[in-house]
């Protein structure tokens, strides 16, 4: 099911960009009135949406409703009084007031939304919303240049049929965990001292050229790439980091 996204703004919104019961700031939208132990069946075909009855929680969490483990009351509660609301401090934010700083590969950027970017296609976007909440866009291909999954507005969609490869975890303070066991993908994303975002992560992948960020340096296939930008702190930047896959 597609849930519009009006309503998944709202849910959003609402849950103050966290999963209602644990933070995490991926998430999935559900109807809390169609789930239960049905794990071998596919979900109900759903065509209309009532905010009232959904919510936003993370992938992990909602494994373990579709599984029976969570129940549908408590749900319901922590729609009420979302995790970021009630632990303001642990919540996917930072402090300052005016400038978004993130640290990628060796550079800093500030007020920087669109951080790497490839052949003009954006893989990594990151920006404010309202009090401060941080929003990620994470384009995640695999060695044979398929979209494994999708982070879009801190919306979460992958291959279903591969749900099962995928751990994320949100990890105190702050620390955001994706990882794929089958693709051995991985992206982490801090927020330090309340104040920088640092990302790094290993084999994402885009055109068939692997991509690794380390706190020092951005790898496309073999080549490192933002070289020109390593060690500088750039402010209001169209683009952190652009490369091209191909050279001539
Ligand atoms: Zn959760």
């Amino acid at each position: 099911m597609v849930v519009p996204q009006p309503i998944q703004n709202q849910l959003k919104k609402e849950a103050f960009y966290g999963c209602v019961i644990c933070g995490c700031p991926v998430l999935e939208f559900i109807d809390f009135t169609l789930t239960g132990i049905q794990v071998d069946k596919p979900p109900p075909r759903q065509e209309v949406f009532l905010p009232e009855n959904m919510v936003a929680i993370c992938p992990s969490h909602n494994q373990k409703l579709q599984a029976g483990k969570i129940d549908t009351t408590f749900l319901r509660l922590s729609k009420n009084n979302p995790f970021s609301k009630i632990h303001d401090d642990l919540a996917f934010k930072t402090t300052s007031s005016k400038e978004l700083t993130v640290s990628l590969g060796g550079c800093t950027f500030i007020n920087t939304s669109r951080l790497l970017v490839v052949d003009d296609f954006d893989l990594i976007n990151v920006r404010r919303l309202d009090q401060r909440f941080l929003i990620l866009d994470v384009n995640f291909f695999d060695r044979s240049n398929k979209l494994a999954a999708i982070l879009f507005e801190n919306g979460w969609s992958s291959e279903r049929s591969r749900i099962g490869d995928w751990t994320i975890e949100y990890l105190r303070p702050k620390r955001l965990l994706l990882q794929n066991s089958r693709e051995n993908m991985n992206l982490e994303a801090r927020i330090e001292n309340d104040t920088e975002l640092r990302i790094v992560g290993d084999g994402l992948y885009y055109n068939n050229q692997k991509i690794k960020i380390t706190p020092h340096e951005v790898f496309l296939g073999d080549r490192e790439i933002g070289i020109d930008t390593k060690g500088s702190v750039l402010t209001n930047y169209d683009v952190g980091i652009r490369a091209e896959s191909l050279i001539f």
